[in-house]
């Protein structure tokens, strides 16, 4: 089976991650004893992305891949975006993240938003980025219990449930990390 090797230490994102490709072996940095953080100090997500994929090929010297996701709501200028996971804070905490949320969106109209991810490869031939994007909007309460991250305030357009609601499979056949993740493989399939 074809190694992917992915710059993440999320264990969501890495379930997400072989849920979407089983044809494949995703490794995490953890899998392969790579134990430092990786600055995401970038002005974009594409910027994030090649910091993370560029940070493990200079170690590993083979294909490697770097993932980062935005939260983008347009009645917000798009932010939180490159911020989505510091939106309230360096300790990351989704709740406080979806509550700040909220709090800036109450009273609005427009709760338009969209999931952006980019995943960058890097290789000795150089790099290439693949992007997914879900649209959708901003409840105006948290619910469910699934996924992670802003999941339970993010309803899809054409569904009436939040990611966190809506069953593991109806999110992988539909959200930003799968569109990104078949833009990756059809180009592998080329
Ligand atoms: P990063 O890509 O690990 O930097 O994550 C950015 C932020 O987006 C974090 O707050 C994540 O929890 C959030 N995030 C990334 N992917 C998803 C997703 O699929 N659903 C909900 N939140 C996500």
């Amino acid at each position: 089976m074809q190694k992917l090797i992915f710059a993440t230490s999320s264990p969501h994102k890495l379930g997400e991650l072989r849920d979407l490709l089983p044809a494949y072996n995703v490794l995490g940095l953890e899998d392969i004893g790579y134990r430092h953080e990786i600055d995401e100090n970038g002005a974009t997500l594409e910027e994030n992305a090649l910091i993370k994929a560029n940070t493990l090929f200079d170690h590993l010297h083979e294909v490697s891949l770097g993932e980062d996701t935005g939260l983008e709501v347009f009645a917000l200028d798009m932010a939180p975006g490159v911020y989505t996971a510091r939106y309230a804070g360096n300790d990351r905490d989704p709740v406080k993240n979806m509550e700040k949320l909220l709090s800036a969106l109450k009273g609005s109209t427009d709760r338009r938003a969209r999931f952006r991810t980019v995943i960058a490869m890097v290789g000795a031939n150089g790099s290439r980025l693949f992007e997914g994007i879900v649209n959708g909007h901003i409840s105006d309460h948290i619910a469910g219990d699934g996924g992670f991250g802003y999941d339970p305030v993010f309803i899809p357009e054409g569904y009436k449930m939040t990611f966190a609601e809506l069953p593991r499979d109806v999110k992988n056949s539909i959200s930003h990390r799968a569109m990104a993740v078949a833009n990756l493989v059809s180009y592998f399939n080329k």
